[in-house]
């Protein structure tokens, strides 16, 4: 797989799977504009770049419209286009359906619904005047199977598919295509946060006996933004050590 010449725009690249999958792009060549809720540190910064490749890097809340559309604009000013877009940003705010307050519920929905709507609006155009694109988001397992727990997290990882295969429908005439990428339970912070209960009942239900890593995500999301992926789209790829 080769992904030079083209420039990718990442979600959530500070930490955790989206930093992985911004150093997965670099090594295999892609330029790449990276952004994150918080300023994304020096040593990201550095681990990216020692592969030769462009980065650039912002501070973004996605469920900022405004800022989306101001941050998305100077990335276009300043490379030209954007290739690859992955919506990665998202959060969780657990809590059992019953005790789940309205701010849980909208807070999740607002990062990872509406934030995937913003980011996606300021650059699909870019990507239809290019008549070229590559568009992942990441879902989750839970968006299939449920969660306890994560009725609202669960809600947003299946409208994601709803969003992927429709908008696939609309613009597979432009050259772009849009799939999703259903990650298991990935070895990240979003997973050290449940205790050693809850980490071995997850296990106990992976066939492939581990929780994924990140590069596990990363490698599976290069694949979908490459030329070998080139006639897929509108589709989901699971990647969860069969455990759905
Ligand atoms: P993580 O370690 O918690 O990282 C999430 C990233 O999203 C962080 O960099 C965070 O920024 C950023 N973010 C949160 N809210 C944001 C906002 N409003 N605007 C911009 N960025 C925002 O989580 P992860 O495990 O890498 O998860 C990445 C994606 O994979 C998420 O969509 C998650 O739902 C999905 N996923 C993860 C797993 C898993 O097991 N880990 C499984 C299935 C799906 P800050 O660091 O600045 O807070």
């Amino acid at each position: 797989m080769n992904l030079k010449g083209q420039t990718a725009l990442i979600t959530g690249a500070g930490r955790g799977i989206g930093k992985t999958i911004a150093a997965k792009f670099a090594k295999l060549g892609s330029d790449l504009a990276i952004v994150d809720m918080n300023p994304i540190s020096n040593n990201v910064l550095r681990e990216i770049e020692q592969n030769g490749t462009k980065c650039l890097s912002y501070q973004l809340d996605v469920t900022d419209v405004d800022e989306v559309d101001s941050v998305v604009k100077k990335i276009i000013d300043e490379t030209g286009g954007i290739h690859i877009l992955v919506n990665n940003a998202g959060i969780t705010q657990d809590n059992l359906f019953m005790r789940m307050k309205p701010e849980q519920w909208l807070q999740v929905i607002d990062v990872n619904l509406n934030g995937v709507f913003h980011v996606t609006k300021a650059v699909i155009r870019t990507m239809v005047k290019q008549h070229s694109g590559r568009i992942v988001n990441i879902s989750s397992v839970v968006g299939f199977s449920g969660n306890p727990g994560q009725v609202n997290y669960s809600s947003t990882k299946s409208g994601l598919i709803g969003f992927t295969k429709s908008l696939s429908r609309e613009v597979g005439t432009r050259g772009i295509t849009v799939n999703a990428v259903a990650p298991g339970f990935i070895n990240t912070s979003m997973t050290q946060a449940l205790n050693e209960n809850q980490q071995q009942a997850i296990l106990s239900q992976i066939p492939l006996g581990r929780m994924g890593e990140a590069e596990d995500i990363a490698n599976a999301v290069a694949f979908l933004t490459s030329d070998e992926a080139s006639y897929i789209t509108g589709t989901v790829l699971h990647v969860n050590g069969g455990m759905y």
